[in-house]
């Protein structure tokens, strides 16, 4: 496990220096097809936020880890009939596109647990292979989800097109962030950075930068065999 120790002080190096000069954005670790040993190594090291995008594996993890303090993100694709099991499992939700997905999260969310915290996934560069509402429609949307009651809005998050020029993505990151401060001021969150960019995430005003990769070591295709539950293929959905 020393590659993973190593790969997190250069991922902690990295936000330190960023952050002399913009805020500091929380490192959420994104877990999803990683096996659960390099989870408890990094959940030793401090790190308490585990970012999934399939629901199934994620439930055995977050099982797993039931008696630590951890805060679980989802930030993959949803569909409706995964919504309960979102609702009551996680702390946030990133990826919401949806009315009807967020309906379903706040009418499915338990009373006994606070708010879900929600960021709406922005379709930033207008790609057709991508989820998520475009720049333009973000308004109404967010308008039509506000009233929900056990949501809470926290802010906005993109996956930005795939470019050879960093200034290009750096662009893009710009514009959701611009799109956030013009909805409502309310909102703290930004959610954007990934492995090959969070640096210039931070430099546009990220508050959350999801770094899976980078951190963990690269995601195999086999899925180790304690995420083998019936119904999943090899790369845990
Ligand atoms: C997988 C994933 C990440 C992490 O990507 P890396 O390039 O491995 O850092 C971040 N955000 C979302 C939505 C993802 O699905």
């Amino acid at each position: 496990m020393t590659d993973l120790a190593e790969r997190y002080q250069t991922i902690k190096a990295i936000i330190e220096s960023a952050s002399k000069s913009f805020n500091r954005p929380l490192l959420l670790a994104v877990s999803k097809v990683q096996p659960i040993k390099k989870m408890e190594f990094l959940h030793e090291f401090g790190i308490n936020d585990f970012g999934e995008s399939y629901l199934q594996e994620a439930l055995i993890k977050i099982e797993h880890f039931k008696n630590k303090p951890i805060n679980w993100h989802f930030i993959g694709p949803i569909q409706s009939n995964k919504t309960r099991l979102i609702a009551e499992n996680f702390d946030w939700v990133h990826s919401v596109c949806s009315v009807k997905v967020a309906k379903r999260l706040s009418a499915q969310r338990p009373e006994s647990m606070p708010s879900l915290n929600i960021c709406l996934q922005v379709n930033i560069d207008n790609e057709s292979t991508k989820a998520g509402k475009l720049p333009e429609e973000v308004s109404l949307f967010f308008d039509e989800i506000k009233a929900l009651p056990n949501l809470s809005i926290r802010g906005l998050m993109c996956l930005p097109k795939k470019r050879e020029n960093i200034v290009d993505t750096c662009e893009s990151f710009n514009r959701l962030a611009k799109l956030k401060n013009s909805l409502c001021d309310k909102m703290d969150t930004l959610s954007m950075g990934m492995s090959s960019d969070l640096e210039y995430a931070i430099s546009e005003g990220s508050t959350i930068v999801r770094v899976g990769t980078a951190l963990f070591g690269t995601r195999g295709d086999i899925v180790p065999s304690e995420f083998k539950v019936d119904g999943l293929n090899n790369n845990g959905y």
